[in-house]
């Protein structure tokens, strides 16, 4: 089968209108690297319009010093290690392992979810249950396989019952993400669901406000666009096409940023 065919597959798993597709030479340059004929369909999105609604994400300058220090001086190896053995917060005792993520370390794209579910805590993989299968889907129908991104979370140990973090599990967590968003230098951040995107970008914007627009996170900054978590969108699957559209503006982004 070839690629776009497999697309086309992806495309309408998602609830994608696939007969809205442009014309695949139509498509060619229009996004991340490296993608093999990729699925874009840039005329759902109203470029040239995008909403720059600008926040100074920078995570972790309250951290503490010491914690400063390390991100100044670990090694990604290092940090991995520091977080499988990290107790900076009671979830270290309710946890099967640490997520620390996975993927391409030097990856144009970073995905930050919330936390680790039942599953992730198990194998130690972020998005392995069933919303991963959807995220690996989203991602497939962009043309990128999981290794060719970097996907992490808020937090690296799983809450109790999958409740939301607590703000000090994140702040006791955030030097690690800040950590892994300075090595791997991601062109784009997605942000997936409300609690990824109200942490990272420290607001308190229901999501619904946030997906459609751009930020920025850090200094240099790097652009984020917000999403629908793919657990959401299990849920509700009518708003896939409102996160289509958001991948779609992601790819506009950064083609804006090569
Ligand atoms: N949900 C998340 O936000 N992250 C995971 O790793 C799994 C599910």
């Amino acid at each position: 089968m070839r690629l776009a065919a497999r697309q086309y597959q992806y495309l309408e798993a998602l609830g994608i209108d696939v007969y809205k597709l442009r014309e695949r030479e139509d498509l060619e340059g229009t996004g991340l690297k490296p993608v093999p004929g990729r699925a874009a369909d840039l005329k759902s999105v109203p470029s040239g319009t995008l909403t720059a609604g600008v926040v100074d994400g920078s995570a972790g300058t309250d951290a503490p010093a010491s914690q400063q220090e390390d991100r100044a001086t670990l090694d990604w190896d290092a940090l991995q290690h520091k977080v499988a053995e990290c107790r900076l917060c009671p979830l270290h005792e309710g946890r099967t392992q640490t997520v620390f993520g996975v993927g391409d370390v030097n990856a144009d794209l970073m995905l930050i979810g919330e936390a680790p579910g039942a599953e992730e805590d198990r194998r130690g993989e972020p998005f392995v249950g069933r919303a991963g299968k959807l995220l690996d889907a989203m991602l497939q129908a962009l043309g990128l396989a999981r290794d060719q991104v970097f996907i992490a979370n808020i937090l690296k140990c799983r809450p109790p019952n999958n409740r939301d973090p607590r703000p000090e599990e994140v702040l006791a967590c955030e030097s690690y993400l800040v950590q892994q968003i300075h090595t791997v230098k991601p062109r784009l951040i997605l942000a997936l669901g409300r609690v990824a995107a109200q942490n990272l970008l420290k607001t308190q914007t229901p999501i619904g406000k946030m997906r459609g627009k751009q930020f920025q996170y850090g200094d240099p900054p790097v652009p984020v666009v917000v999403t629908y978590h793919p657990a959401y969108l299990l849920r509700a699957p009518r708003e896939k096409k409102k996160s289509w559209q958001d991948l779609q503006l992601a790819m506009t982004i950064y083609k804006e940023q090569t």
